[in-house]
């Protein structure tokens, strides 16, 4: 039985606590925030994330609160007319095995959460802030007076002694910091203005069960149901040139509305019905090979942070928990299943968001006609390789 350390209680944190305790192991989740909380808005769940959810016993608790949509649907934001359509029904749901869902981010937390505090082989300290970590050799004594073979994760208020630590601790991970030293994340330049609405105020004929995106020169606007379709979840997103590193300020609705001028009329209408607006600059990072240093390795968005264009940040480190409680505590074998893939994610976020979300012009027309010529089974083909993660990679003793 190994005591391991997770910095970062979040989506990622939680979920590598369930998985590493499940094998056996002592888990102490370190949290900088006061408390175990996850805010913000909505988020997709493709049949990847449930595939992990499951293996993590908690799947059926966030389906009961998850929106099952039937369709991914994709608008010319500036005309209005419809481009194309992936049916996530039918077909889809069984060659993917799971529903592809949306649901508000504390529904996708809570059942992760209570999960944790009702294994006692977890414990959750909030109010705690990992600077940094510090391994020992594993012959002697450090400088630092730790038993051998061991990792000390740095905190305020005084080091955390373990077998190993796991930074789930964010884009901005002071593990990452410590491991890779790769400075501040990218700056991607574009701006995301979120809300959330309940859904009585939405007209009848616009409560849609889909997730829409409309699509204009250098901006797109998504909109989707969450909370057991109770709300109305907006992000509307402008490649702005934005430079400066900007998370969850409050915004004004008429800024909102005057930064997308070019939107037709039913997506104008939506945008409109946003309140209490939030805005984000949008941050990834290059992919790198460095994921562990010894005792130590990162998961999540503190390994592999990628924007939100592919819907799959939250989906990955669901599946980065359980693969790496699989093959715990080989921690090698893990970085070396979880890489590649997530790398590759990563990239192609960047390149919808270049090439299909925000083109202008001719591009944006040549776009519309090949997406409208795919059918149902060339675009479930496109998104193959994401939504139906390759379980047989997940050793065969994770699947319990
Ligand atoms: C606008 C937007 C929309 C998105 N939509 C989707 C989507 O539809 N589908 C999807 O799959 N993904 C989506 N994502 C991505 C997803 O939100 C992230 O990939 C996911 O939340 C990463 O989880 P994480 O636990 O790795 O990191 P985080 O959620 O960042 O959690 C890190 C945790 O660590 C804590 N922490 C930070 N620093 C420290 C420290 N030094 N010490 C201790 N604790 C620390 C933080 O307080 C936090 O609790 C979206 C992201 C954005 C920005």
């Amino acid at each position: 039985m190994a005591n391991t350390l997770i910095a970062g209680g979040g989506i990622g944190g939680l979920a590598a606590a369930l998985s590493i305790a499940r094998e056996g192991n002592r888990v102490t989740v370190l949290e900088r925030g006061d408390r175990f909380a996850e805010l913000g808005a909505g988020i997709q769940l493709a049949p990847n994330a449930f595939r992990a959810l499951d293996l993590l016993g908690v799947g059926d608790q966030v389906r009961e609160r998850a929106v099952f949509i039937d369709e991914l649907r994709f608008m010319d934001g500036t005309t209005g007319h419809r481009v194309a359509g992936l049916p996530l029904t039918g077909t889809y749901r069984e060659r993917f095995g799971n529903p592809y869902a949306v649901v508000a981010r504390g529904d996708l937390y809570q059942p992760l959460l209570d999960a944790c505090r009702a294994d006692s082989r977890i414990e959750l300290l909030p109010g705690q802030a990992v600077t940094g970590y510090e391994l020992s050799q594993d012959h002697g004594v450090t400088g630092c007076g730790q038993a051998p073979g061991k990792v000390l994760a740095l905190t305020e208020d005084g080091p955390f002694e373990a077998d190993f630590l796991i930074g789930a601790d964010g884009i901005r991970s002071a593990v990452r910091a410590r491991m890779v030293g790769d400075g501040r994340p990218r700056v991607s330049g574009h701006t995301i203005y979120r809300s959330v609405i309940p859904m009585d105020r939405v007209p009848e004929e616009l409560r849609w069960n889909v997730v829409t995106l409309w699509a204009g020169p250098k901006w797109h606007f998504v909109h989707y149901p969450i909370g057991g379709g109770a709300f109305l979840n907006l992000a509307a997103t402008r490649d702005d040139g934005a430079t400066r590193e900007v998370a969850g300020e409050p915004v004004a609705r008429d800024h909102v509305q005057n930064e997308f001028p070019d939107l037709s009329d039913t997506a104008r209408a939506l945008l409109a019905l946003g309140d209490e607006w939030r805005t984000w600059v949008l941050c990834d990072r290059d992919p790198v090979n460095t994921w562990t240093d010894g005792r130590v390795a990162l998961l999540g968005d503190a390994a592999h942070p990628m924007l939100q264009y592919a819907a799959q940040g939250a989906c990955t480190a669901l599946e980065d928990a359980v693969v790496l409680g699989g093959v715990f505590p080989d921690l090698d074998t893990y970085a070396e299943l979880r890489r590649e893939r997530t790398a590759k994610a990563t990239r192609a976020a960047r390149w919808l968001g270049e090439q299909l979300y925000h083109p202008a012009g001719d591009a944006a027309r040549n776009r519309n006609s090949m997406l409208a010529g795919l059918s149902e089974q060339d675009l479930h083909d496109h998104v193959a390789w994401l939504h139906a993660y390759n379980t047989e990679r997940i050793p065969s003793d994770a699947v319990r």
